[in-house]
């Protein structure tokens, strides 16, 4: 069982104790006998201890920077959503094929903001500039944001920011189980409580850090018990050995745990599996040992934005792979909805 996450190191930005919630994190912390340590701008978060990118990788994902988020502007995260809205940075799990690995480069340790009021004021800016549109925001563009919320309660307090809205709607999507105090949240339908769910083997081989299947299932019991709306997306969809099977397993475990009243609402989002050359590099260089398949030889190159294509399963298998799902779907929850398949 993955246990809550527990940072080793903590940062804290001087300015984020002016904060309550900078506050609370840092008694707890304190009482915890965290070793606490002053930056003042995450930048500055140097000297982490280790002797080679290796170790010093991996303390970077079990360390925690408490500060402040300064650009209230938010990126678009389309289609899913209008707005991505920013409440953590990085991830302390360990997926071999994580998007944070490019994105974050150098920095992958974790920083949540604690200006939570200021954050939703400027998502309430953004509804507004939009009424009587509706306004999705995704919450899980740059981190799990519920791997770390059993900390900050933040997606807590924006899930029931979001609940007294008419225009705002909320969405993230979480490898992580730990979900109990989310269970009470004042949700209102508001927002969609969505679980990245694999194949056994996948999380299993490609996923160490995060909770496992049989506690990700398990979560998304409850939280359809709490009545939220609830999604899947299952990604990447990765073939080996038996995947037919594997993912068939999935879902008829989902299907046979899931309250049958909830099933009619879920939404399911499917990705393969896909890697551009720089990430190949940085997955190679963080997890050495992987099983990963990561032959280009093996797979289609699709051209993508900036010139940095993406290799993606060739004609026949996408095609193999992708009524495969659907068909499984459509056995297993009838009424379920696709959103996509990339
Ligand atoms: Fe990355 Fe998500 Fe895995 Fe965290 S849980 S390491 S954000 S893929």
């Amino acid at each position: 069982m993955v246990k809550p996450f527990m940072p080793q190191l903590v940062y804290f930005e001087p300015k984020a104790l002016d904060y309550p919630l900078g506050q609370q994190l840092f008694e707890k912390f304190t009482e915890l006998g965290k070793e606490i340590r002053y930056t003042t701008s995450h930048n500055q978060v140097r000297n982490l201890p280790g002797e080679n990118d290796f170790q010093r990788y991996r303390i970077a994902k079990s360390t925690l920077v408490v500060g402040l988020r300064k650009t209230l502007k938010f990126d678009t995260s389309k289609p899913s959503a209008e707005y991505a809205i920013p409440f953590a940075t990085g991830c302390m799990g360990h997926c071999h094929y994580c998007y944070l690995q490019t994105t974050m480069g150098s920095k992958p340790y974790i920083r949540t903001y604690v200006n939570v009021d200021e954050i939703l004021e400027a998502a309430q800016n953004y509804m507004d500039e939009r009424a009587p549109e509706i306004t999705r925001f995704e919450a899980s563009c740059t981190s799990d944001i519920v791997g770390i919320d059993h900390l900050t309660h933040t997606l807590k307090r924006a899930i029931e920011y979001f609940g007294q809205t008419d225009l705002g709607r909320l969405r993230f999507v979480t490898k992580f189980s730990h979900v109990d105090h989310l269970l009470d949240a004042k949700h209102n339908g508001r927002t969609r409580f969505r679980f990245s769910m694999n194949a056994d083997y996948v999380i299993k081989y490609f996923e160490p850090g995060t909770s496992r299947l049989a506690e990700r299932i398990e979560a998304a019991v409850k939280v359809a018990h709490a009545g939220y709306p609830l999604g899947f997306i299952i990604a990447p969809i990765y073939l080996f050995e038996g995947w037919q099977e594997g993912y068939r397993e999935l879902f008829e475990r989902l299907s046979h745990d899931l309250p049958d009243d909830t099933k009619g609402d879920i939404t399911f989002e499917l990705i393969q599996h896909r890697f551009t050359k720089p990430a190949k590099k940085v997955i190679q260089k963080n997890y050495p040992m992987t099983k990963l398949e990561l032959d280009e030889e093996k797979r289609r190159y699709k051209w993508g934005k900036y010139g940095i294509g993406k290799y993606i399963y060739p004609k026949d298998e996408e095609a193999e792979m992708k009524e495969t799902l659907f068909e499984y779907i459509h056995t297993y929850f009838p009424e379920g909805k696709i959103e996509y398949f990339t």
